[in-house]
Order: structure tokens, then C-alpha cells, then sequence
């Protein structure tokens, strides 16, 4: 049973809670979705276009406003609650500019007509299940391509960010998108199959674990229904040579604290060449050092508290299963603070083997976990030891050998000489545990479209 509440992650306490909808109340909510579709699929594309240009102005002037709600809700730090807004604002304007192109219907050879064309026509009704990470960028990814399709959207955000989910809907009102083609619910997860299984719901797409997706992707199947799943990552970060290491590490740290460590394409195993390996985790370990632990909305902090108790006490607890179950070495953090809140010291881990559970499993906290491979081929094995397939990075200065090794990693997108980065222009998505669909640029255009083939004889 999911309670929505705004439970302060700096304080612990319970600033405001929220009821959930009636599982009776569903099919109503479902057919006034139904008809504001059936409005929104007439508008056309330039009129859907600005609409999402005035939601990224609106966007912009609130961004403070925003990154405060999240602050309180999930514990993000203001500076990447603004950076977060941003983002979304950016995805609005990037669709509105350029859905137009990959909306335009794909002209094929005539083959014995006068015309032969495919529509990228909507589908109807989708129905979103997001996760706490991203509360505002999570959404925007499925919902604004959606929106030029032309499709209407019921979206269920996680429990515990109810008022950035409510904000989120008002903001796309106050742009102009009529009542009813976006809806925020505040569902239980256990009512999410009665949302599904209906006719008028087309599509479903969800960003969260694999617990989560296996139930909803589960009955979307069994329902006959498409379904986008982003799930989680265990990315690899592979050092081949670098001229420096300290600086290389103080970047991969930077990356693996940054959100407290919850998000799915963060570098969870550092994958370094035995020749920098030793002074990799020393720069590690001092750059972990450095970290300003503090209140979301203190200009100093570095790393904000963790979501929730829960996602606190999972990520303390994984630490020290991987020291008492698993041999790894401790080198620093990894305990819970002594203050309100859901708060923990980063922590840096070696000593792994690959194939232990502590290292196969998704670990959603700042944990940095650092692994050595004695040449290119045992990185790449090691890279590859993973049931996931999100997010990867390979680091050298010999670009062709990067791309080489590129090639051979088995993820969905791998950066050279970056990592965890994501633009509405370039595909998000992964492979194999890590979901199936891809998110952003003219692929989120076309997954829940209906390609239609007209032939003119
Ligand atoms: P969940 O997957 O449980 O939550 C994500 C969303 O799914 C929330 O809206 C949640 O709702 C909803 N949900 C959960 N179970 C169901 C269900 N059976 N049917 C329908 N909706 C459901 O993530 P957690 O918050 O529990 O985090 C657990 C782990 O998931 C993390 O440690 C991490 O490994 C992974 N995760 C990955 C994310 C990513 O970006 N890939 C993001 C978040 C988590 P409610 O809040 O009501 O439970």
C-alpha cells in the first residue's frame, strides 16, 4: 500500500501527507483521460509545440521554487535540483522544435501505388510509473515526447514525491494543455494492474527496479500491452591510461556521490588498469574524504541525505554485507550520521570479487567500489560481468583504442572520457536487466505510436 507523503529527508519529519485515489474511482479517472484524448490527438503539432515552450519558460521562472520541493521531498542539493529543472525545460523546448521532423509521415517506395506512406499516429491513453530520483526529469522523458504524439498521460510518480508530481501537472496547465491529457495520481502500486488491464490505456512506461518493472511489465504483457522499462544499471567506469590519475578520480568520485549516488547510470564499479590502480584509490579515498556531507539547501553541500530511511538504511547495510559477507575492504565512510535525517558518510570499497553478490547487485548509494584488472582484456571481462546494460565509460587518451574497447562493451550507451551524461538529442535507454525502449531524441517519438500504413492506389 503506497502512502504519499512528504516525509523531509533532512529532518525525518512528516510535513504533509496525501490520500490516495479510490480503486472505484479508477475507471472514471480513465475515461475523462479517454476524452481530453480524443481532443488532443485533433490539435496539431505547432499548437502541442507551444504549449511545451511556455512549460519550459514556466519551468525556468520556478526553477528554485522546484528544487526546494525536491529538496525536502528526496534530499537532492539545490544546485542539482535548479541543474534538474534545466534539464527538463531544455527537453521541453528540444521536443517542441524538433518533433515535427520525426512526426512527419516516413515516405516508402510506391511499389505498384500512386503513394505508399507510414503515419506515426498516437495510440491513445499511456499510463507512467516513475521513480523519486528525478522526480521532475523522470517524467518529462516519457511525457513530453508523448505529449506532440498526441497522446494523453496518467502518470503514478513514487510515493514519496506527491507535491513535485502535483507541481509538475499544474505547471503543464498553467502552459496551456487542457484538463485531463495529463493527470498525476496518487495511486497504489497495487492498483496499478486496474489502470493497465483497461482497453482505453494503450501503453505503459516505467523508470524504476526490476521489482517494480517485472509486476508492471508483467501485466502490460499479459494484457497485450507495449512497455518501456528503464530499470536500473551497474555501470562500469574503465580506466584504461590516463596522464592523471588524481584528477581522474576526483571525477569519478564527483560522479558516484553526485544525487547521494541514486541514479541509474551512475558509475557503480571503477574498472582500473593494475598500473593505476594503486593510486586511484588513494585519490579516491581523498577525494571522498573531501565531501561536504550537509543539508540539501546548504550552498556548501556536496552530497544531500538519501531519499528515504529505507533506501539510508539499504545502502549502510549493503556496505557492511560486503565487508562481513563478501571480504571487501573498507577504506572509509559508509555509516549513518549521527543527526535527523537520512543521512550517510560516502563510502569506498576494494577487494571485491566480480561475481560476489555485493558486487553484481544494483547499489543505490554513494558507494564508490573500485575493482583492478591486470590488462584491457580482464577490464572488458569484467565490464561485461553484469546483468545489467545502462550506462558505461571508457577513459584513455588513445581515442581509437577507446572506441575499440567501445565497441565491445555490452551496454546501451558508453561515453568516452565522460560518463552519466544524458540530452534529450541522444537515445537514453539499456539492454538486458537494465529494461528494454529507449527514452529521449526521435526515439521516445516513436514507442508508443501507432505506425500506420497508407497505401493511395
Ligand atoms: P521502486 O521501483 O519500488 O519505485 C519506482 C516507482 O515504481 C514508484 O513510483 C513506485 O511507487 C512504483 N512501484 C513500485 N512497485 C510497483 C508495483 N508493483 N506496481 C506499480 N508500481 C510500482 O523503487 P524504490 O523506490 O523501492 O527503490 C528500490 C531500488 O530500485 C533502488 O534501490 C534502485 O536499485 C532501483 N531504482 C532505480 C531507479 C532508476 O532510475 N533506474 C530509480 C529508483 C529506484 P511507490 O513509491 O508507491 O512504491
Amino acid at each position: 500500500m503506497s502512502t504519499y507523503a512528504l516525509t523531509n529527508a533532512n529532518t525525518g519529519k512528516v510535513e504533509e501527507t496525501f490520500d490516495s485515489i479510490k480503486t472505484e474511482e479508477i475507471p472514471h479517472i480513465i475515461e475523462t483521460a479517454h476524452e481530453a484524448y480524443t481532443e488532443w490527438k485533433e490539435t496539431s503539432l505547432a499548437e502541442r509545440a507551444e504549449i511545451l515552450n511556455k512549460f519550459a519558460d514556466i519551468v525556468d521562472q520556478n526553477a528554485d521554487e522546484l528544487a526546494d520541493i525536491i529538496g525536502r521531498e528526496m534530499g537532492k542539493p539545490l544546485a542539482q535540483g535548479k541543474a534538474e529543472a534545466t534539464k527538463v525545460a531544455k527537453t521541453a523546448r528540444w521536443f517542441a522544435e524538433n518533433s515535427a521532423e520525426f512526426l512527419a509521415p516516413t515516405r516508402l517506395p510506391a511499389s505498384g501505388a500512386e503513394e505508399t506512406y507510414v503515419r506515426h499516429d498516437p495510440l491513445g491513453v499511456l499510463f507512467g510509473v516513475m521513480p523519486w530520483n528525478f522526480p521532475y526529469n523522470q517524467i518529462a522523458r516519457f511525457v513530453l515526447p508523448n505529449l506532440m504524439v498526441g497522446n494523453a498521460i496518467l502518470m503514478k510518480q513514487a510515493s514519496i514525491c506527491p507535491v513535485s508530481s502535483q507541481r509538475f501537472q499544474t505547471m503543464l496547465e498553467e502552459a496551456g494543455l487542457p484538463a485531463g491529457v495529463y493527470t498525476n495520481l496518487y495511486l497504489n502500486s497495487e492498483d496499478a494492474e486496474k489502470v493497465i488491464e483497461d482497453f482505453r490505456v494503450k501503453g505503459i512506461s516505467l523508470t524504476g527496479s526490476e521489482a517494480a518493472g517485472a509486476s508492471v511489465a508483467g501485466h502490460a504483457a499479459k494484457h497485450l500491452k507495449r512497455s518501456v522499462l528503464e530499470l536500473g544499471g551497474n555501470d562500469p567506469f574503465v580506466v584504461l591510461d590516463t596522464s592523471d590519475v588524481k584528477a581522474l578520480a576526483q571525477q569519478a568520485v564527483t560522479y558516484r556521490i553526485s544525487n547521494a549516488g541514486q541514479v541509474c547510470t551512475s558509475p557503480k564499479r571503477m574498472i582500473v588498469l593494475e598500473e593505476y590502480y594503486d593510486d586511484f584509490v588513494t585519490a579516491a579515498r581523498e577525494a571522498l574524504e573531501n565531501v561536504t556531507v550537509g543539508d540539501y539547501d546548504d550552498p556548501t553541500t556536496d552530497m544531500g541525505p538519501l531519499s528515504s530511511e529505507s533506501a539510508r538504511d539499504e545502502a549502510v547495510e549493503r556496505v557492511q554485507q560486503a565487508v562481513d559477507e563478501d571480504g571487501a575492504t573498507l577504506h572509509f565512510g559508509g555509516r549513518k550520521l549521527n543527526r535527523p535525517g537520512w543521512f550517510m558518510s560516502p563510502a569506498l570499497i576494494t577487494d571485491l570479487d566480480i561475481d560476489s553478490k555485493s558486487a553484481a547487485q544494483e547499489l543505490f548509494g554513494p558507494v564508490v567500489m573500485v575493482f583492478k584488472a591486470k590488462d584491457e582484456e580482464e577490464a572488458l571481462e569484467l565490464a561485461n560481468k553484469t546483468e545489467y546494460g545502462l550506462m558505461s565509460s571508457v577513459w584513455s587518451e588513445d581515442l581509437e583504442k577507446a572506441q575499440k574497447f567501445a565497441a565491445r562493451v555490452e551496454a546501451g550507451m558508453t561515453m568516452i572520457n565522460s560518463h552519466m551524461e544524458s540530452d534529450p538529442a541522444f537515445p537514453f535507454g539499456g539492454i538486458n536487466k537494465s529494461g528494454y525502449g529507449r527514452e529521449n531524441a526521435q526515439w521516445a517519438l516513436r514507442g508508443f505510436t501507432n505506425e500506420h500504413l497508407v497505401r493511395v492506389h
